[in-house]
């Protein structure tokens, strides 16, 4: 499979997408992504920018470097917007308020997951795509393996015990429970706090315009897009990408973060007149509507593999729905955990029951 276009390498040039908007792409190294996209939205105060990529060094220094490209210094950044509580989205952003004053804006739900309890799943792409990735890359080879087991682990929060449907929940790496551990201790210094709580319905003025807040929760509770229907403009985050499938997490404290996608899918496919779509990871695109459409087919196509696998199976665990839905080499909790997602979708929908095994697992029952 050819590399898909949310996987290239972070290019240096900036690229004007918009009046008033640039491109940055900084560079990621996450399982399923090359790249993240920082756009700088400028008026005469100097800028705002959205999803300032991962926290660290090398994101800062590619900051510094497309913001001065663009004849801009960090002082210039007044605003950040976060599109949502995932890491590489708001790194940068508690140094930009340290070292510029810059405000910072994200959903009144913003919640960073790794350092509570019960967070929810910080992955960023579904397993079918992290295993796209690994048969593109040449398939199976050490680094790409062992990135999807680092995106599994990073996957799973509840470490210590089990999983809401009953599963073993698997101990990460000790090098990942240090490196937490480390941030816990640091006071988790590179979360932002958020001057600015947003909801939907909200306007924020950037570019000199005005941009709608629109609450679009599914790939995160807190996940927000931005629309500026002056200029037929939609910045998407996560929420909408042009080539992959974000990851739904049944970790959420959504009771059905699916159907929580699909509305919110729905409700951007209903944007009128969006002529211009920025994601958080790969190419501007045009046609939000289809894309939106096209993703929740492919949610609806898996719903419906769940519930034959449930006619073939009867009652089972999620692991065994899950070992059915994928490929071994994809097997584990991140599977497990969008497989939960679809099957509680089933449960609420009325297609499904649960029931609880002796040992307090989950059994699901398709009709
Ligand atoms: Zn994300
Ligand atoms: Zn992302």
């Amino acid at each position: 499979m050819a590399r898909r276009q949310e996987q290239e390498s972070a290019r240096r040039e900036i690229s004007e997408v918009g009046p008033g908007i640039l491109r940055m792409e900084l560079p990621i190294r996450m399982p399923g992504l090359g790249h993240v996209n920082m756009y700088a939205l400028l008026d005469d105060e100097g800028a705002a920018v959205v999803d300032p990529g991962m926290p660290g060094p090398a994101t800062w220094k590619a900051i510094v470097d497309r913001l001065r490209q663009a004849d801009l210094k960090v002082k210039d950044v007044h605003t950040v917007v976060v599109t949502h509580s995932h890491p590489d989205h708001f790194g940068g952003a508690a140094r930009l308020a340290r070292e510029a004053g810059a405000k910072v804006v994200a959903h009144r739900s913003f919640r960073f997951g790794p350092l509570g309890p019960g967070a929810d799943d910080a992955a960023e792409v579904s397993v079918d795509d992290l295993a796209a990735q690994r048969d593109g890359d040449g398939g199976g080879d050490a680094a790409s393996d062992e990135g999807a087991r680092k995106a599994q682990s990073n996957a799973m929060r509840k470490w210590s015990g089990t999983t809401p449907w009953g599963g073993k929940s698997p101990r990460p790496p000790l090098r990942v429970r240090l490196k937490w551990r480390a941030a816990r201790f640091f006071g988790g210094a590179f979360v932002p706090e958020i001057n600015k709580l947003v909801s939907h319905g909200d306007v924020l003025r950037l570019a000199g315009r005005e941009f709608f807040v629109m609450h679009t929760p599914g790939h995160t509770e807190d996940h927000i897009c931005l629309h500026d229907p002056e200029e037929k403009i939609f910045l998407a985050g996560d929420h909408v990408l042009p080539s992959i499938t974000p990851h739904i997490s049944g970790l959420t404290h959504a009771p059905d973060p699916l159907d929580s996608f699909f509305e919110s899918l729905d409700l951007v496919a209903a944007t009128p007149d969006v002529k211009q779509v920025l994601p958080a990871h790969g190419h501007p695109f045009s046609d939000l509507k289809e894309r939106a459409e096209a993703i929740k087919r492919h949610h609806d196509e898996r719903l419906e593999k769940v519930k034959g696998i449930g006619r073939a199976l009867g009652p089972s665990t999620v692991e065994a729905f899950s070992q059915k839905l994928f490929h071994p080499r994809s097997w584990g909790s991140m599977a497990e955990s969008e497989t939960f997602a679809h099957l509680e979708h089933l449960l609420h929908a009325g297609k499904a029951e649960r029931s609880s095994g002796p040992d307090g697992v989950f059994l699901y029952e398709t009709g």
